[in-house]
């Protein structure tokens, strides 16, 4: 199909904050109130160190704020594949911390067991899978490096669960005339409803006595004697402990600035495909599949049969502006569906039904980084450049760990520790962030061969490769 006409009716909103269960909002905050530790961010990040303080202990009050609604930024928008990986996978994770990564793959793959077991023990109807996720190769020079990479994760997590698939195997799993092999990893990742998980984390933290304000923006934030102060529009709110989730939004820790810039991501879902029609691609075991490529493509199956298809382009607005507007890119829109129907040629017919964007919270080490401020009252966590689901759980402990002051199995991880190296300040930051992007498509134009550019980022430490 012309890809034109397959996205002409696909609405302008995101596939999985359009549901008709819709939920109750919240009430915002007005006057002043008190709580022991007060959670700004009502993302992933936020609604888990909640629920994580709770847990750790009933007795504390906790309080979450949340500037609009919950979920309603990256949380709602993305793909749903919930991943063991801290590290965004594990090429970038030996790349950085090449002797803690059997740790770093152990405490991931916890965490994601303890998400698993956190959905069943508060009854979380988030369409739950742990149906994992598939690499697949398009091109003949990412066959090799799906093989190396298959070592490497065999080396790390044991061999049961890695599953290597030739051109014949990966085609009897999904059915692309464009994949050339395959490498399936059956536990690392789950899918997930975004949307119905985040809901479901906020209902979990209300049972549990969270007092929780939607549309309750914090507009500062500073020390007040012993205690942190929050300004809120309806009044504000004193902590004795303060955790932010914020993402990439305008950071209330001036340090946080040149830590992360917000890189746009987008995405579409067809509508609902007929049993007959996708028994033509087979895609029985409902795992989500990337691509191989430094540019890859992420795409799964929703509940009701959809096909979410989203990634490739990377879009850095030159100036870094968080706009409303650049959730929309009909160029990418575009792009998206045009490679939607080369991979399956069979679904010729199908159309679009939504089609949105999102911001990512990118760093330059490209997974989250933690921290404190003003004498340890406060701490944040960010960064988590497009794979957060899972690994926001492991944000909020470790947020928890270091409000606490005692060492844990997380706070000790070089990892953890360590801070990524800052951005440049605009317009500097522009120029750099648009060449290594036009450096990365070359390479994967060029039979992935990085360039001097790409090449120098590597050995500085900040290289990105997929
Ligand atoms: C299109 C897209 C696809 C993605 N796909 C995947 C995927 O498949 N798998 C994966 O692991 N990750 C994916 N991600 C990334 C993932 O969504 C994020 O890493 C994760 O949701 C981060 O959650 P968060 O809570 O840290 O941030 P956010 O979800 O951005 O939440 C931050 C919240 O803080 C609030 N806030 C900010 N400042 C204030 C303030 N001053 N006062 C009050 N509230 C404030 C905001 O309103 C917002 O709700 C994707 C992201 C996008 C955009």
């Amino acid at each position: 199909m012309d890809p034109a006409k397959g996205i002409k009716d696909a609405e302008r909103r995101v596939y999985w904050l359009d549901d008709p269960r819709g939920r109750s909002e919240s009430p915002r905050l007005d006057g002043a109130a008190e709580t022991d530790l007060l959670v700004i961010g009502g993302g992933f990040t936020g609604l888990w160190t909640a629920l994580l303080a709770k847990e750790r202990d009933p007795g504390r009050a906790v309080t979450l704020i949340e500037g609009r609604r919950i979920g309603w930024a990256a949380t709602g928008r993305n793909g749903g594949f919930c991943a063991a990986s801290l590290t965004h996978g594990i090429g970038n994770g030996l790349a950085r911390w090449p002797g803690e990564m059997p740790e770093l793959q152990r405490q991931g793959l916890a965490n994601l067991d303890e998400i698993e077991r956190t959905v069943a023990r508060h009854g979380i109807d988030c369409d739950f899978r742990r149906s994992g996720e598939m690499h697949v190769a398009t091109e003949a020079w990412q066959v090799p490096e799906l093989a190396e990479e298959a070592a490497a994760a065999r080396s790390l997590c044991g061999g049961d669960t890695i599953e290597e698939l030739d051109r014949d195997r990966v085609r009897a799993e999904v059915d692309s005339p464009t994949y050339l092999a395959g490498l399936w990893d059956r536990r690392g990742v789950a899918m997930i409803d975004p949307v119905r998980l985040a809901w479901g984390l906020r209902d979990a933290c209300l049972s549990l006595g969270v007092r929780v304000h939607e549309r309750t923006p914090a507009l500062d934030l500073r020390a007040a004697g012993a205690s942190m102060a929050v300004r809120t529009p309806g009044g504000g709110i004193r902590a004795r402990q303060v955790a932010l989730g914020t993402g990439v939004f305008a950071p209330l820790l001036r340090r946080l600035r040149h830590l992360v810039i917000p890189v746009y991501d987008y995405a579409l879902v067809t509508e609902p495909i007929p049993e007959r029609l996708l028994a033509s691609v087979g895609w029985r075991n409902r795992q989500g599949i990337g691509d191989s490529a430094n540019r890859f493509h992420y795409y799964r199956l929703t509940h009701d049969n959809r096909i979410l298809w989203g990634g490739y382009d990377a879009i850095y607005y030159n100036g870094g502006l968080i706009k409303g507007a650049h959730n929309q890119r009909d160029r990418t829109f575009l792009t998206l569906a045009e490679h939607f129907y080369q991979t399956f040629p069979q679904l010729d017919g199908v159309r679009f039904s939504h089609r949105w964007g999102g911001v990512i919270d990118t760093c330059s080490r490209f997974s989250a980084f933690f921290g404190t401020a003003y004498g340890a009252r406060v701490a944040y966590a960010a960064g988590y450049t497009g794979l957060g689901v899972g690994a926001s759980r492991f944000g909020g402990n470790v947020m928890l760990d270091l409000l606490s002051g005692t060492a844990t199995e997380r706070t000790r991880l070089a990892m953890v520790r360590q801070t990524p190296i800052p951005f440049p300040p605009e317009p500097i930051r522009s120029g750099v962030v648009q060449l290594t992007r036009w450096s990365i498509a070359r390479a994967d134009e060029d039979q992935g061969r990085r360039n001097l550019w790409l090449r120098t980022l590597d050995a500085l430490g900040v290289g990105f490769d997929s």
